[in-house]
């Protein structure tokens, strides 16, 4: 390297005008005029024009052969643009450099898409080329935020006496609920790691050593079939705390959160957040991370429809299910295609369909209408307090959780294209009371909603043997627009009351001692109360950032298939190092 940069491209200004300066970086475009040739140069801070001038034309000639995206340093002197020429879109846009010398590092093929801020290039061929991706200035800048959160993470934690503590990635597993990534052992054949779902044991060890507050930046893996904003290995903020309960908690969180907005977002937002139960949050928005920035609520007219006429209705309210309404005011003029869009959308998550009815004047019309008895019209208009114009939208179904999920769908869904949501405002509250069991169909038991580990409330305890299904956990989830940002709970510390757990979710004794001995055994040596919580860091990044997918915010993410599209991860390996291993594959 002859040319050692002095400056970078994106920091020139008028001051420097009569310096001598050498910049280095990327060809971003160029332009060649009848005088001069222009190449802007870019680097991470920025892009500056240089201007090669026909009077040395060996250094004009060298320029001219230039393309973009090959990497060169330039010396020369930094002029003032004349004010004809002034660029105001770019920071460095007053001045310019007259090359004097240029050294030509790295001559670049033509790149499969341009490096500009536009996603003009399939997600595929980005990932692939994810080094010219990340050149990109949205990229970028989201990676150079989620440094910045990493930084204020560490400062507002280790300020308050956390603890930054590594855990170990090799492991044994952990129950957060999906499958775990296997590592094979090669001194122990026939055994295996699991990667961590979380460091979620561990952090409760750390409890028992004394390290009453415990922070870590982690990554952690769950094999699960992966949906839109998933990834196979992710970023948490983990954190845990003894000697606490809910309101230490979060009242630390909040004071996070607060300093995170102002410094990040520059909003002023002041704790504590809003607190919302489970069932209230289902009752009213049929999601337990609702986005309460718009009205829209739901309303439940099961009791209307005890004597209907119309069957499919009668059953549900029969089976002791749910029938629930959206009343859109705002939708009172949908098409039917429009309305037939909305019915799609439910069909698409697994529902039959939507019903509907529009009411006008006193009257309702069109959907369901005709099969409406007077009472059931009065009940509607009373319970749903129509006034105006509307359009009603009706789910009924025997699960009540079902029902109201798809409606708490369909709520954001209406809202996104009624163009309901203030984006300006921040909405946060925490969801609380949850129920700590759910019934798994799949599993044919109760598995815990949170994990195992997470204490019921004190004075649920004695319904463990009972009645597990009415149990509330010490469980929360901090919500943002919509959003679930965090989920932590407090834990169980006795032996005694983790066998009960257990025994409620069907895992033996035997089970759990294998699984957990360590953690169990931790309990009989001095167990102090503790709790935690853990964000989703990538999560986080992408609302903050305000980017599309969390893929964004990530410098080298895997597609939805968990697939590396650069590296070409997972791949086959060589048969010697399977033999080491002791693994025969089973070719499918
Ligand atoms: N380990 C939990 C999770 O990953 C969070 C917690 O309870 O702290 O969701």
């Amino acid at each position: 390297m002859k040319l050692k940069r002095t400056h970078r491209c994106g920091e020139l200004r008028k001051a420097h005008v009569g310096e001598k300066v050498v910049v280095s970086g990327w060809v971003n475009n160029w332009r060649e005029h009848a005088g001069p040739f222009f190449i802007d140069l870019r680097d991470r801070y920025g892009v500056i024009q240089l201007v090669f001038s026909p009077t040395d034309e060996a250094l004009y000639e060298k320029a001219r052969k230039l393309r973009a995206e090959s990497v060169i340093a330039v010396s020369g002197s930094v002029r003032a643009r004349a004010d004809e020429a002034i660029n105001s879109n770019i920071e460095t846009g007053e001045v310019e450099i007259h090359a004097e010398d240029l050294e030509v590092f790295n001559i670049s093929k033509t790149p499969p898409f341009e490096i500009n801020e536009f996603n003009n290039a399939s997600e595929d061929v980005r990932l692939k080329y994810r080094y010219l991706d990340l050149r990109r200035k949205p990229l970028r800048d989201a990676l150079i935020l989620r440094s910045q959160v990493a930084q204020l993470t560490r400062s507002y934690f280790s300020r308050h006496d956390f603890v930054e503590i590594e855990t170990p990635f090799l492991t044994k597993s952990t129950p957060e609920g999906a499958r775990d990534f296997l590592v094979p052992s090669r001194l122990h054949h026939g055994q295996f790691y699991a990667l961590p779902q979380s460091p979620q044991t561990y952090k409760q060890i750390l409890m028992m050593a004394g390290f009453d507050r415990y922070f870590q930046i982690v990554k952690c893996f769950r094999d699960e079939d992966l949906r839109k904003d998933r990834q196979p290995e992710f970023t948490q903020i983990d954190v845990e705390m003894s000697f606490v309960d809910e309101t230490d908690v979060m009242s630390f969180v909040e004071g996070f959160i607060v300093e995170l907005f102002k410094e990040v977002l520059g909003a002023e937002i002041s704790g504590p957040f809003p607190r919302m139960t489970y069932q209230e949050s289902m009752d009213r928005f049929g999601s337990d991370k609702p986005d309460t920035r718009f009205g829209l609520e739901l309303t439940d007219i099961t009791a209307g429809f005890g004597s209907t006429e119309f069957k499919v209705f009668r059953s549900v309210h029969g089976k002791k299910g749910y029938i629930g309404a959206l009343v859109a005011q705002e939708a009172s003029g949908y098409s039917r295609k429009q309305i037939d869009n909305l019915n799609q959308f439910v069909i698409s998550l697994g529902a039959k369909g939507v019903a509907h009815l529009k009411f006008k004047d006193g009257e309702f019309d069109g959907g369901i209408s005709k099969f409406m008895g007077d009472a059931e019209k009065a009940y509607m208009i009373e319970n749903l307090g129509l006034k105006e114009e509307a359009l009603v939208l009706v789910i009924a179904n025997e699960s009540a959780e079902a029902a109201k999920n798809l409606l708490g769908h369909l709520r954001n869904k209406l809202a996104e294209d009624l163009e309901l949501i203030d984006d300006s405002v921040n909405h946060l509250h925490w969801t609380i009371d949850f129920p700590m069991l759910e019934y798994s169909e799949e599993d044919q038991r109760y598995v815990a909603r949170h994990h195992p580990f997470t204490s019921p409330r004190d004075e649920d305890r004695d319904m463990l043997e009972t009645e597990p299904e009415n149990i509330l956990a010490r469980a929360y989830d901090l919500v943002w627009n919509g959003n679930e940002l965090a989920g932590g709970s407090i834990r169980i510390h006795e032996r005694e009351l983790q066998q009960r757990v257990f025994n409620a979710l069907n895992i033996s004794p035997e089970e759990a001692q294998s699984k957990f001995g360590f953690l169990l055994e931790s309990f009989e040596y001095g167990a102090p109360p503790h709790g935690g919580i853990a964000f989703g860091f990538d999560r986080m990044i992408m609302l903050l950032a305000r980017a599309a997918s969390i893929r964004d915010v990530i410098a080298f993410p895997k597609t939805a298939s968990a697939v590396g599209l650069m590296e070409k991860s997972p791949s086959l390996t060589a048969d010697e190092q399977l033999k080491e291993l002791g693994i025969t594959v089973i070719k499918s």
